[in-house]
């Protein structure tokens, strides 16, 4: 009896050593694993829960980015809430099931751009309307793209007087029921910036105004100890490397990579090739996490250029490359339908983002 207690005290201790063993040898060649996805509506919350203990956690990720908006009832801003939204015990759910498993949550509220989609207008625009940063362009009852005034996404005007103090008691209120000790600001696809017939920003540098709002959020972050993370895609130019409108800058914000804090977190999304980026932001000082979506062997691929870049860089540049992100652009509800079989994905069963999830993450898991 005595023997087969201590043997089993052995086995334990041998299997955590390995289990540790095999984490670190993936935090040295990966350190971020992610999983970036909406945050479930409360209906969800259970499912989402259980996908975290069940997939999440044995997958060895340990960053969830939740993008939140609006999904929270925000007690500094009840005005902007969702009509259904998250509680404070709801995320306190989420916060503890992600500590148990070491997972950081980051949660995630666009800022600057994505201020609507399609013809709906986001609710801080719905609310607060004199912060558009195009008031002179309307929302269409029908959207379509092209259209005559090139509107993608509404953006808020970064340098309206007001709009820092509505956003960041958002930012701080968010940060703190996620207990999180980073926060992702979106800005991707920002279109409108500097628009000539804004009064404030009409014929700035479109580069120094994003800069300048990147600085702002970040140096609001930083005085309560957090790190900003945000897209990539406004630094790289469109261009030159051909990557176009919406997965580069067309509109001369990428000079801005110059001149953004060195302390900002870039996840750089590509989805149809593995784009060598990661490299270009690594070499400005800046920390990079490359972002697969829905088609795996671009995914596998980029898991394997971003542990070969990492492997062969200079000490000084070696942490700069810190991972990978699965990115999610459905909500948790359809991506968990996805994912079980209980719905087919639009376009092949091969490029989905849950098929996508589980070969970048088995390729991932491959590396202890
Ligand atoms: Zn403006």
């Amino acid at each position: 009896m005595h023997h087969c207690i201590r043997l089993i005290a052995i086995l334990i201790t041998l299997s955590t050593t390995l289990r540790l063993q095999a984490q670190s040898s993936l935090d040295d060649k990966l350190p971020v694993r992610g999983f970036c996805i909406s945050a479930p509506v409360p209906s969800q919350l259970d499912n989402f829960l259980k996908f975290i203990k069940e997939e999440l956690g044995p997958r060895h990720v340990n960053t969830l980015i939740l993008r939140v908006e609006y999904n929270y009832q925000f007690e500094s801003q009840p005005a902007l809430r969702d009509s259904i939204a998250l509680s404070k015990s709801d995320v306190q759910k989420l916060v503890k099931a992600c500590k148990a498993l070491n997972i950081k949550i980051i949660p995630q509220i666009n800022l600057l751009g994505h201020q609507s989609w399609a013809s709906r207008t986001g609710n801080l625009l719905k609310v607060h309307p004199e912060f558009d940063e195009t008031p002179g362009v309307k929302m269409p009852a029908k959207y379509e793209w092209p259209n005559e005034d090139g509107l993608y996404c509404k953006s808020y005007c970064p340098l309206h007087p007001d709009v820092h103090t509505i956003v960041f008691s958002l930012v701080d209120e968010i940060c703190d029921v996620f207990e999180a000790s980073a926060f992702h600001a979106g800005l991707d696809e920002v279109f409108y910036i500097g628009d000539d017939k804004c009064p404030r920003c009409g014929g700035r540098d479109k580069a120094e105004l994003f800069a300048n709002e990147v600085r702002t959020i970040n140096d609001h972050l930083k005085g309560k100890g957090r790190k900003l993370w945000i897209w990539g895609d406004r630094l790289l130019d469109g261009k030159t490397t051909g990557m176009g409108m919406w997965e580069a800058s067309f509109n001369n914000t990428y000079r801005a990579i110059d001149l953004i804090p060195k302390d900002v977190m870039i996840c750089d999304w590509h989805y149809e090739r593995p784009d060598k980026t990661a490299v270009y932001f690594a070499m400005k000082g800046l920390k990079v996490a490359t972002c697969p979506w829905r088609n795996p062997t671009v995914a596998v691929a980029q898991v394997h250029d971003m542990v070969s870049f990492r492997k062969d860089a200079t000490n000084e540049m070696k942490d700069n490359y810190q991972g990978i992100v699965q990115t999610v652009w459905s909500d948790a509800g359809s991506f968990m339908d996805g994912f079980y079989g209980r719905k087919k994905g639009p376009g092949s069963e091969t490029n989905t983002p849950w098929n996508c999830f589980r070969v970048a993450f088995g390729e991932i898991n491959e590396l202890k």
